[in-house]
């Protein structure tokens, strides 16, 4: 059985207990540490495994930290299981950083309450209340069936707001905004079981924690994240995402190699994922699926769509920058409908069967 993880003390002791080791990369701002385990053999080129920059998309984090020691390889494995630790503890969590002291929020209302009583409300439309409280900008975004994921949905609704009137935005600029996920009925987040985390650049550019991985400006999880694959140069990556756009159903986020050979293996290890997808009995997303996430990607046979970071314009997300810049890169997305086990199941078989590939390679 998968393990959901709600506190990140018990994350830790269970990395702890399967890792080799364990390193402090950094610390996030509520004192958190951003950390990586080592897992696998002593081979080169090393396996880099992360998930967790969006919180509410847990099955990927669980899925990471078995990646430790529950995938076989003879190459060196890298597992930052959770790129978000302050939006993976939670919204109640999320809101001590602004008022100080952690209130009781496990309803809407009462988060609405505590938006308008303590903060200075920026901005409301239909369910949407957003505030800023302390150094944190707060957002409290009701689902509704007509926004299926509300996230998204608000998110991009705050993108247009800062392209109409970027003066009801200005005072976000340079801070950390927490999003509700009103996730009702998914496994592992719920209404306001995680938080999600917006960045607000000092541009007024309305972006995510898997974002800024090649900026001079970037928060501290990316920036941690990028030192460290500086440092291990993966010439294979995983970014472990799921997405409550498509029920129960599973595509693999693959991309373009800059050269020849990585493009071949990054084709044959693509081939082998879905392969191993299907032999699941798993579902594999539609073109429709894949579309509802943006334009940007290229699908090939079935289950498959190459990202193309240039038409999307936000710069690079860990797997592209990735593949420009170290090898082969894998992002999921397994739809947040299915069981959470069988969401593990699907990021453990796109992880061992793109691993098998990768052994073959080096041998
Ligand atoms: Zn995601």
């Amino acid at each position: 059985m998968a393990q959901v993880y709600w506190t990140y003390d018990e994350l830790l002791a269970d990395v702890r207990r399967r890792a080799r080791s364990v390193e402090v990369l950094g610390h996030t701002v509520d004192g958190s540490p951003l950390i990586v385990a080592r897992g696998g053999g002593d081979r080169l080129p090393a396996i880099f495994v992360t998930a967790g920059s969006h919180s509410t998309e847990q099955a990927g984090v669980s899925a990471a930290v078995q990646s430790i020691d529950e995938v076989e390889t003879e190459h060196q494995v890298y597992v930052i299981p959770t790129r978000d630790p302050v939006g993976f503890q939670g919204f109640a969590h999320a809101l001590s950083l602004g008022l100080g002291e952690t209130p009781a929020a496990t309803s809407f209302a009462q988060v609405e309450a505590i938006l308008r009583d303590q903060g200075e409300v920026l901005f409301e439309e239909e369910d949407l209340l957003l505030s800023l409280i302390g150094d944190y900008g707060y957002a409290s975004a009701r689902p509704a069936p007509e926004r299926r994921c509300p996230q998204y949905h608000f998110y991009t609704r705050l993108q247009r707001l800062y392209a109409e009137e970027p003066a009801r935005l200005a005072p976000l600029q340079g801070r950390r905004v927490y999003m509700t996920p009103g996730q009702t009925g998914v496994e592992g987040t719920g209404d306001l079981g995680r938080a999600y985390t917006l960045i607000i650049s000092q541009t007024g550019e309305i972006l995510h924690i898997n974002r800024f991985h090649d900026t001079p400006w970037s928060p501290v999880e990316p920036r941690v994240t990028r030192d460290l694959m500086a440092r291990i140069r993966p010439g294979l990556s995983f970014d472990l995402h799921e997405s409550q756009l498509m029920d129960d159903r599973y595509f693999l986020s693959a991309r373009r190699q800059p050269d020849a050979d990585n493009e071949l293996w990054e084709q044959k290890a693509a081939r082998a994922i879905i392969g191993g997808i299907t032999d699941s009995g798993a579902t594999l997303a539609t073109e429709e699926d894949v579309m509802s996430l943006g334009p940007w990607f290229d699908t090939s046979e079935a289950g498959v769509a190459w990202l193309d970071a240039t038409r999307r314009g936000e710069g690079f997300n860990l797997m592209d920058f990735a593949s420009r810049t170290y090898g082969m890169a894998f992002g999921t997305e397994m739809g947040m409908y299915g069981t959470f086990d069988g969401r593990v199941d699907l990021a453990m078989i796109t992880v061992r069967k793109a691993v098998e590939v990768f052994g073959e390679r080096y041998r």
